[in-house]
């Protein structure tokens, strides 16, 4: 039997860098095998956390991390539709299908229509906690004849369906990264199945989906372990096979607590935002929670699927840590096309009032070649904002001291004179020519390393560090080169 996987996301906002992990996992892991099948199924039937446009970001999310799934809604043209053979993969477009399966479990004897009004439900949690038990639903309900049932839902009485837990029963399953999970279910609730909107809970839905879409294997986050025996259990009341379940651990933050919207960035959108590159956040998700058995860090898409397996899923979470993200994103950005980055980066120049929509084709060669110069230096695309102010305007600003103190140095008026002269006398400037322009100056003043670069670098740029000497100076051009040489000399040269 082939594998069949999914990712069923609830649209209750923006992805999560969690959610994208749970994605890529279940994307590896069918890929990984002959034939396997990767679907998205959107789990709405809680109605009152719906979040308008939800389904688009997260369908945008996954084609930017290249997460690409084989079945489910896909958007063309701004337009939801979707795409397999085991339709519908909204829940909200399946109520037909639960309602039929409720049927069977509450003719089986499986499931219990439950009246108890949220004031008693409420008392008797009250009661129990004052008790000092654990609170869950009394049962109330459990044994009321099913006609009389029938009867008082039709005569307009408000109701739910809840599952009929056998009592004193212990339910086993097998998880492929927690190992043999039992659990008694006495100490689990009389889950509702479907609510008084007539919707199912995810309890319910999830179990008549998994089992219609053929699932074999349910990859998900590891909250969801404590109610997987009472999933366990449906399948057993219904009759099916269960499939394999795989928890995966949480992604902590620093404080080795679970990653949450309130310790910053954990939206994908926002690490598109700053200029990740997908490529690099995906690599570096993939290693939340599963290492490949040489260790590799640095790994193509193609190398994480042949190297993926659910068997080294590790029980404790991975903590999100920003600075190997960066490390691995920097990597990615020194080897990435010189157009594609010019592509991304092109907004943070419009952003910065820089380049004018209108002016980013004229502007091209000058924004890749900025790109080109600072990539080195950036663990994101965005912070190359703090670079471009470097190649703009014909005056200089000393950074600091160790700037100034650089310019003041005796021998540097002249030898900046020589080094205006044979940058104005030259044809083009290139890496190439600045090279032998600086090795003339050397020549003709005496002056080498660091008292030659650090005055030419500190004259041009106003700082000790930065990019590439010959490639800024030949963004500069000889124009900005001979003014900013002029206006360091006027203004900061002894
Ligand atoms: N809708 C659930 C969620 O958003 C899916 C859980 C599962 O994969 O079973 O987490």
């Amino acid at each position: 039997m082939s594998v069949r996987v999914r990712f069923a996301p609830s649209p209750t906002g923006y992805v999560h860098i969690g959610s994208l992990r749970t994605a890529l996992y279940n994307y590896l892991f069918a890929k990984g095998n002959e034939n396997g099948k990767y679907i998205l199924r959107i789990e709405d039937t809680d109605r009152t956390r719906l979040v308008e446009g939800a389904v688009e970001n997260m369908l945008e999310a996954m084609e930017w991390a290249g997460v690409n799934h084989d079945e489910g809604p896909v958007l063309l043209d701004g337009q939801i539709s979707e795409t397999g053979d085991f339709g519908p993969y909204v829940q909200s477009d399946r109520l037909e299908i639960y309602k039929k399966h409720i049927e069977t479990l509450l003719e089986k004897g499986h499931a219990y229509y439950c009246f108890c009004t949220k004031e008693r439900l409420d008392q008797v949690r009250e009661q129990q906690k004052a008790n000092g038990e654990t609170p869950k639903y009394d049962g109330h309900c459990r044994d009321i004849d099913l006609e009389e049932a029938r009867k008082r839902a039709a005569a307009g009485e408000s109701y739910v369906i809840r599952l009929k837990l056998p009592v004193n029963r212990d339910i086993m399953f097998d998880d492929v990264v927690r190992g043999k999970v039992v659990v008694n279910t006495n100490d689990v609730d009389d889950q509702v199945l479907i609510k008084t909107d007539g919707f199912p809970t995810y309890h319910f839905a999830v179990i008549v989906d998994d089992h219609h879409m053929g699932i074999t294997h349910v990859i998900r986050g590891e909250e969801w372990l404590p109610s997987t025996p009472k999933h366990v259990y449906m399948y057993e009341a219904f009759g099916w096979d269960a499939p394999r379940y795989v928890h995966l651990p949480n992604i902590l933050n620093s404080e080795k607590k679970k990653l949450s919207k309130r310790h910053g960035d954990v939206a994908v959108k926002d690490f598109k935002e700053k200029g990740y590159l997908p490529e690099a956040l995906v690599n570096y998700i993939s290693l939340l929670g599963w290492s490949p058995e040489d260790n590799s860090e640095i790994m193509s898409i193609e190398e994480i699927i042949s190297k993926f397996s659910l068997e080294r899923v590790s029980k404790s979470g991975g903590v999100f840590d920003v600075e190997k993200l960066n490390w691995i994103n920097s990597h990615y950005l020194k080897e990435a096309d010189l157009d594609r980055l010019t592509e991304l980066a092109s907004r943070y120049f419009v952003e910065g009032g820089y380049v004018s929509e209108d002016e980013i084709k004229d502007k091209w060669d000058w924004m890749k070649s900025i790109i080109s110069a600072t990539r080195e230096k950036l663990d994101y695309l965005k912070q190359v904002v703090d670079y471009i102010p470097l190649f703009l305007g014909e005056t200089v600003d000393m950074e600091d001291e160790n700037a100034k103190e650089m310019v003041e140095l005796d021998h540097v008026p002249d030898m900046l004179e020589v080094f205006k002269g044979k940058i104005l006398e030259s044809e083009e400037l290139t890496k190439d020519s600045t090279k032998k322009i600086l090795k003339a100056v050397q020549k003709e003043t005496g002056h080498k390393g660091k008292n030659l670069f650090m005055p030419v670098r500190v004259a041009v740029s106003g700082q000790c560090h930065g990019p590439d000497l010959n490639e800024m100076l030949v963004i500069l051009g000889k124009d900005l080169i001979s003014k900013r040489i002029d206006f360091v000399k006027n203004n900061y040269c002894k």
